[in-house]
């Protein structure tokens, strides 16, 4: 740490310095003398800084003058007076900023690459919060007003709209009416209501950022590598700018939540249905809420968390178990707490089929009586106090954020002394429930829930509401639009502009340059000390480290390829990857239902058949994490991971000699995973973003591609029909599946990572054995898969493409563009092009400014991916695709050819953010280790190649910036050389596919989800409409909404006769 000084006058008091028993993290707190503001900093190693600036907002009605704040401390300050400029040095200073509104408390947030540049940004952030400009002007486009045309428009406004009638929020809101009263806070929406935010006028928010931004309210949570000396000098400095601007320390001040009407308990229990908006009304959701213990009573606290968990954490757990896995009633049953004075518990049960709504909701709730009612499972409720604790400890490990959430609320609810912040240094309240008996837990259970009143919603999708809101909404503004006349649009379109003129004021070179780019030494790397073992060091330098002796040492004769990564960590992480490439094709689309049940079969052991409840709940005593996907890096392998601590090292291996070898395929289990997967269907084509990834996947790869098959539109067809098949011929399916798990589960197949502390593992590799043990060993390691192999000719030589898919669902659209681009992580062209791509879509930069800017869509995102050699442009969320994707257009013609130029303040600001993404891939020694083994194994580059990359960076000339864009980003643009994909709103279609044939792609083609999907070959007998047939009363049949996009089914109405 550099030595700066604290000057001997500090006006911060250090209130106390706190180590954590359970890891190695410490917390010192501050406090002002001059003007109460609190600051906690957590210390902990590694490249990133963060910062939460939080401050304690109540209100009273939904006015949204919390929110609209948030918006409006980002459009400048007392000495910044200018939008923009707080993002515009946060990006040359590897930092990026952000903001949130929660119920209780307003959070800003500054995240940086090392502390140079944190400590640059720190004092113009404050500033903006503590003594914001807060014009009409801002308030007026970035709240609300209305346009030109008549229409009510604003960043707050629409960004409400979006959200306002939403199921989750529509049911969050009614239930929390249902709990709170008049005059309770917690009942209001801080986001703003769209008719409240029509009228919301700037002397409100004035006035509650007077009342509500002092610095006695605020506290700072910073976590990373913090210079504590630099920055107190920092806050010293800062509080002498603004001292004469906020009300004194000893001033009247009402202290939000804490010195407000408690919290009435509620008297009676409440079922309330809750309409929203939806096309397809097969599926509703249920939510229950309960007001629950004290918020200063730790052993409650951890009581309910260790109870919710006992409850409702994983598949063997007494709701997930009978409401999911048995009775198969919904697709998932979920709970979380929000911290008030009293917690509050809810439990939300997702998918419930409309006509069962109430039948479910009755069905949890008998079931927490019954559960409350009998015995608990105590060794299991111990089994989860002892995960709960090694989670805690993972957890802190893995980010100092993890402390950001609690540090809040105890600003927010805690006392001042910091008294209950103390009570982080142990976590003594699990010892106190651990000796807790079997009554003492049920009596807390129907204290808080069984037995407790509560709130239920059920949550109805309604079509008609659907169109309500749409003929409410176009009559409103018809009648806005008529009222205010010609004359009256006119002059409200001069307004506009007179607004955004004054807001979009010129940042002058000058002031920028005060802040000059933190050298990139300031940001500080973690390092790993890689070691090979068997099949991993073929091909590979010989290493020469103290972990690779302890390894050479134990190594003797094995084969297995080994990759180990030391960090220094309490724990170890295991991940297995599996190529994909020798399973047959017909069977890709079944690796979904592979994914989805690996962990939830039962399997043999030691000759008996141990069921998959208990599978899970050895899994759950020996680690602290597990799951398995598809690998990010490459999607034609999967990967199989585990956290757990050192001693159960050998444990894990032989549960994985078990999971690989020793699973039994049962159709009762099999059927359980296939009904998740086709619940969750439904919802994953109403995305729009999601479908414009499935479909270009479907056009992108051969049905060779693991990454195609387990896309939604590979699966959705084939595992229905595979469901089917179960039932009728299970003795097929297991068949098929057995031959999949033995296509992929052979040790030539393996690719085994170990990060941890190798140090402290006692056979690093002999315990491998009892993996490998009467394993063929004999032949050689398969080699990795090449995504290229898999292109399609569509992804190949891309050009004179263009597809529109108009959703129901949505009522925005979203477009990915790709050309050919690079295809080697050695390519000379490769820096140009990152910083090119990073210049072009930075915050503040010319995409940004041209196409969000201009409301044109939410954002831009230019990508480049080396696997398959395509260059590629999203725009999302857009309310009209063609006109944002010719801003676009504009803007990198124009930088391209030279006639736009960026200034040096560009390239700096393009060089920074690609720091901040380097950090942000390894921000903690988990992720370091990730990194370094995802680079040296699978993608075949050094371990340290993005330092190497950003050196080259940093020499990037504007000319080969113009180059690279000129190859690579110009031919996006044009028809004849780019691929164009849209998913739109139905009611944009027309006007879409017009445009867009007058823009060149004269062989666009609108097509339904349905053309895009691929069964693979398989067939039922029967086909699909037998299926419909047989399935009428089958419980968690799906397929009434397939059927409806698929449109495949003329039969169908049959079924119900
Ligand atoms: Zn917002």
């Amino acid at each position: 740490m550099p030595a700066t000084k604290v000057r001997s006058k500090s006006h911060f008091k250090t209130v106390q310095t706190i180590d954590l028993k359970y890891c190695p993290v410490t917390f010192t707190q501050y406090e002002s003398t001059r003007t109460g503001m609190r600051c906690v900093v957590v210390d902990q190693k590694g490249p990133k800084v963060n910062g939460y600036f939080a401050l304690a907002t109540e209100i009273h009605d939904d006015s949204g003058a919390p929110h609209t704040l948030e918006h409006l401390c980002f459009m400048g300050s007392k000495s910044y007076r200018y939008k923009g400029l707080l993002d515009k040095l946060a990006t040359r200073a590897f930092s990026s900023t952000n903001a949130w509104t929660a119920t209780d408390h307003t959070a800003y947030t500054l995240e940086t690459a090392g502390w140079d540049g944190f400590a640059q940004i720190l004092p113009v952030y404050l500033e903006h919060l503590i003594v914001p400009t807060l014009t009409d002007a801002g308030c007026y486009t970035e709240v609300h007003h209305i346009d030109g045309s008549g229409e009510d428009s604003g960043v707050v406004y629409s960004e409400m709209q979006g959200v306002q009638n939403q199921s989750g929020e529509l049911m969050d809101l009614q239930a929390r009416r249902l709990l709170f009263p008049e005059g309770i806070g917690f009942r209001y929406e801080t986001g703003g209501m769209m008719e409240h935010l029509r009228v919301l006028t700037t002397q409100r928010i004035r006035d509650f950022h007077k009342e509500m931004y002092q610095p006695k309210n605020m506290c700072l949570v910073l976590t990373g590598e913090v210079d504590h000396a630099d920055l107190l000098n920092i806050l010293d400095d800062f509080e002498e700018t603004i001292i004469d601007d906020v009300p004194t320390l000893n001033a009247p001040f009402k202290r939000p939540w804490v010195e407000s009407t408690p919290i009435p308990a509620l008297t009676k229990t409440i079922v309330e249905r809750c309409e929203f908006p939806e096309e397809d009304e097969s599926m509703g959701e249920v939510m229950a809420g309960f007001l629950g213990p004290d918020v200063h009573d730790q052993i409650a606290c951890a009581a309910l968390g260790v109870l919710l968990s006992y409850l409702c954490g994983s598949s063997i757990s007494v709701m997930e178990n009978t409401l999911v896995e048995r009775e198969q009633l919904c697709s998932s049953a979920s709970y979380s707490t929000d911290t008030r004075p009293n917690l509050v518990i809810w439990f939300v049960l997702s998918s419930v089929e409309t006509e069962k709504l109430a039948e479910v909701e009755e069905r949890l709730f008998k079931l927490l009586k019954d559960t409350a009612a009998n015995p608990l499972d105590m060794p299991y409720m111990h089994d989860c106090i002892n995960r709960w604790r090694r989670q805690i400890k993972l957890r802190c490990e893995n980010a100092g954020d993890f402390f950001a959430d609690p540090i809040i609320e105890d600003h927010l609810y805690g006392p001042r002394d910091g008294s209950e912040l103390r009570e982080f240094a142990d976590i003594k309240e699990l010892d106190t429930i651990q000796e807790w008996t079997d009554q003492q837990w049920r009596d807390f259970m129907r204290k808080w829930m069984s037995d407790a009143h509560h709130v239920s919603i059920l949550g109805v999708p309604s079509k008609a509401m659907s169109k309500k809101i749409t003929d409410d909404e176009k009559a409103r503004v018809q009648a806005q639009q008529e009222k205010l006349g010609e004359e009256g649009l006119k002059e409200l379109a001069e307004k506009l502009q007179q607004a955004k003129a004054d807001n979009d004021k010129p940042i002058p070179d000058s002031l920028l340059e005060q802040f000059p780019v933190p050298d990139t030494e300031s940001v500080h790397f973690i390092s790993t000390i890689t070691a090979r073992s068997g099949a991993a060091k073929s091909g590979k330098q010989k290493l020469d480290n103290s972990i690779q002796q302890i390894i050479d040492k134990d190594e003797g004769d094995s084969s297995v390829f080994l990759h180990f990564e030391h960090i220094p960590s309490n724990f170890v992480r295991i991940k297995i990857l599996l190529g994909t490439n020798a399973l047959p094709v017909e069977l890709k689309p079944l690796l979904s239902l592979y994914l989805m049940n690996f962990f939830t079969t039962p399997v043999m052991e030691d000759g008996q058949r141990i069921e998959f409840e208990r599978l899970v709940l050895d899994l759950e005593r020996e680690t602290v994490g597990y799951g398995i996907d598809l690998e990010r890096s490459n999607a034609e392998m999967l990967y199989i991971a585990f956290e757990t601590e050192p001693d159960s090292y050998e444990k894990i291996i032989r549960r994985i000699r078990t999971l690989l070898f020793d699973a039994i395929h049962d159709p009762i289990r099999l059927q359980a995973s296939l009904t998740k997967i086709l619940v969750d269907i439904p919802s994953e084509k109403r995305s729009g973003s999601s479908m414009l990834g499935a479909v270009e996947a479907m056009l992108s790869f051969d049905q060779t591609s693991s990454g195609r098959a387990c896309s939604t539109l590979a699966k959705s067809l084939y595992l229905k029909r595979t469901r089917k098949l179960l039932k009728d011929e299970p003795d097929r399916v297991i068949e098929q599946f057995t031959k999949l798990c033995e296509s992929l589960h052979r040790p030539e197949n393996l690719r085994i990572r170990v990060a941890g502390n190798i140090e402290s593992l006692h056979n690093p590799v002999s315990a491998w054995k009892a993996l490998t043990s009467s394993l063929d060993l004999s032949k050689p390691l398969e080699p990795l898969i090449d995504r290229k192999e898999k292109l399609t000719d569509y992804a190949r030589t891309p050009g004179n493409a263009a597809y529109i898919i108009p959703l129901s669902s949505i009522d925005s659209s979203y477009a990915r563009i790709a050309c050919k681009g690079i295809d080697s992580f050695s390519h000379p062209h490769l820096a140009a092009l990152i910083v090119a791509q990073a210049a072009l879509d930075s915050v503040e930069g010319p995409l940004w400014v041209a196409v969000r800017g201009n409301g044109l869509a939410y954002g831009t995102n230019c990508g480049y991916r080396l696997s398959t050699g395509l260059v590629s442009f999203s725009i999302s969320r857009s309310p009209d695709i063609y006109k944002a994707f010719m801003a676009a257009k504009e803007q990198v013609e124009g930088y391209a050819s030279g006639t736009l130029n960026f200034d040096k303040f560009a390239l700096e600001g393009a060089v920074s953010e690609i720091v901040l993404n380097m950090a942000n891939e390894q921000p903690t020694m988990a992720a370091a280790a990730a990194t370094s083994f995802t680079n040296q194994v699978v993608l075949g580059i050094e371990k340290d190649w993005s330092h190497q990359m950003l050196a080259k960076v940093r020499d990037v000339t504007p000319e080969q910036i113009r180059e690279a864009m000129t190859k690579y980003m110009v031919p996006l643009f044009n028809p004849k050389s780019a691929n164009l994909l849209v998913t739109c709103a139905q009611i944009m279609t027309e006007k879409l596919e017009e445009n867009l044939k007058g823009a060149g792609f004269t062989s666009v083609q609108v097509k339904a989800l349905a053309d895009f999907e691929d069964d693979y070959g398989l067939e039922v007998p029967g086909g699909d409409d037998a299926e419909g047939d047989d399935e009428e009363d089958d419980e968690d049949d799906s397929e009434g909404d397939d059927d409806s996009e698929d449109g495949e089914t003329p039969g169908s109405s049959e079924g119900s006769g």
